[in-house]
């Protein structure tokens, strides 16, 4: 098993450095994150990069993790597997995030230690699907209630016809 992430960093001063670490991190411990998941006991999974380019000091990594949420069709719980890519260049005001290249997303940082996994959740937050919804199994769930509200149709036309007399008649001719 991957050892722990530390919870906070300098990232300043590893990138600086130079640090590459790999670890975890429990997904339940992500707060904002849990409110829109389902309870979930497993680790999210992080790859992280701390190094200079050019005048910047950046972080560059990948995080994963899965996790379900509630189907916004059926509300069964739906696997959803996150996972996204990140390049990050290290700001410390808004108007250096504005003259930051392209290629880089602006990562606001102050003097000092760095929440670790408060960064590894906002990148995962990115690419949380807004309104989940299963595909082929959402399908599957869908055309069982339809066929059990079909048996019930059949069920209650059966009973119409034999609380009706006329029915009862036609039988006797
Ligand atoms: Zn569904």
């Amino acid at each position: 098993m991957q050892p722990l992430l530390p919870e906070q960093l300098d990232f300043q001063q590893k990138a600086k450095s130079g640090l590459d670490i790999e670890g975890r991190w429990p997904i339940a411990k992500l707060s904002r994150l849990a409110e829109v998941i389902q309870p979930n006991e497993g680790d999210l999974q992080a790859h992280l990069h701390f190094d200079r380019e050019g005048k910047y000091l950046i972080v560059e990594g990948q995080v994963k993790a899965s996790v379900e949420m509630a189907c916004q069709r059926c509300m069964q719980p739906m696997p959803v597997d996150l996972q996204t890519d990140f390049k990050l260049a290290m700001v410390l005001n808004e108007e250096q995030a504005e003259r930051l290249p392209s290629t880089y997303e602006p990562l606001l940082v102050t003097e000092g230690k760095q929440n670790v996994a408060q960064l590894l959740e906002d990148e995962l937050l990115l690419v949380l699907p807004l309104v989940p919804r299963h595909e082929q199994q959402c399908s599957d769930y869908l055309q069982q209630q339809a066929q059990r509200m079909k048996q019930d149709a059949e069920l209650a036309e059966q009973e119409k016809a034999k609380n009706n007399p006329f029915a009862a008649l036609k039988d006797l001719l």
